[in-house]
């Protein structure tokens, strides 16, 4: 049988895909993170499919067992309180465990706060790095973020109210106030927000209460800067100085490297004087 893994809305009710419904509908359990949550969702849209418990802490056990319903003929939907399951949620074991055990598992795609939030960001999006929860302890996020600094796609994180301001302050101090990064709070919610500024800048409005803390938030920051080729300039003029006069010499490297000619030339210069280069011209 088919284990379908089923996205949910992640504020707003209306984002529940009518294939979302139909598929809640129509299979024998509904495999839920927290039971109660869910029954107010399945009240909204008359969903009468019983639901079974699957969460962090019984993910091995509830894995085996759903993966011997499903071997039997059970069809099963996995669902998390909000989003897309597996994205930072339970899921992870029932899905490769029924992969393994030859268990058909099908995707039904909706709202995640990492794409909506990606969506609207204003940041690149032809690559991004998700790095789900910071660690809530300052050392460990510290060096989390350094894992990331040089990282030149986007990077983008969940954090809750709780650590926010934190979150973005050691983002500020480790990989630079100026780096530019959107907070989007409360997707698809009543007091919906999307902020854009330097780390520094949102580092500070939180700390100042003017983006309150209150909420669900994704952190978008913009990827380091890629470092250009590095170049041994005098190197490249002491092997080019053995054909060329000083002067072609500096011109041809500044065209490669950017360099200026001026500079190039004094190194020519230099490399004459101190005889480490064989110049053949004059
Ligand atoms: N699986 C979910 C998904 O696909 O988005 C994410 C689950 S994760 C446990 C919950 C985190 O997602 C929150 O702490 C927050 O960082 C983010 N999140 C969920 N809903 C959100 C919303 N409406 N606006 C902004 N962030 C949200």
């Amino acid at each position: 049988m088919k284990l379908y893994i089923v996205a949910t809305p992640i504020g707003n009710l209306d984002d529940m895909s009518g294939r979302a419904i139909t598929t809640l509908k129509s299979v024998d359990l509904i495999a839920a993170e927290d039971t109660r949550h869910s029954r107010t969702l399945m009240q909204h849209y008359g969903i009468d499919t019983p639901l079974v418990a699957y969460h962090d802490h019984n993910e091995s056990d509830a894995s085996e067992s759903l993966v011997a319903k499903l071997l039997a003929g059970t069809s099963v939907a996995l669902i998390s309180d909000a989003g897309t399951p597996l994205i930072s949620d339970p899921g992870y074991r029932l899905v490769k465990l029924a992969r393994e055990q030859g268990v058909e598992v099908i995707p039904i795609p909706g709202a995640s706060a990492l794409t909506a939030a990606l969506s609207v960001s204003g940041l690149p999006t032809d690559r991004f790095l998700f790095i789900g929860f910071l660690p809530s302890k300052q050392r460990a996020r510290e060096a989390a973020l350094h894992a990331v600094a040089q990282e030149t796609a986007t990077i983008v994180c969940y954090e809750s109210r709780h650590r926010i301001a934190e979150s973005v302050r050691d983002m500020a101090s480790v990989l630079g106030g100026e780096r530019n990064a959107t907070i989007a709070r409360e997707l698809t919610k009543r007091f919906e927000q999307t902020l854009q500024g330097t780390l520094a800048e949102l580092s500070e409005a939180l700390e100042s209460k003017q983006i309150t803390e209150k909420g669900e938030f994704v952190v978008m920051i913009k990827g380091a800067e890629a470092a250009g080729p590095s170049y041994d300039h005098a190197e490249l003029m002491s092997a080019l100085l053995v054909e060329l006069p000083p002067r072609k010499a500096a011109g041809v490297v500044s065209q490669i490297t950017g360099e200026s000619r001026k500079v190039l030339y004094d190194i020519a210069l230099s490399l004459k004087e101190s005889g480490t280069s064989k110049p053949g011209g004059k």
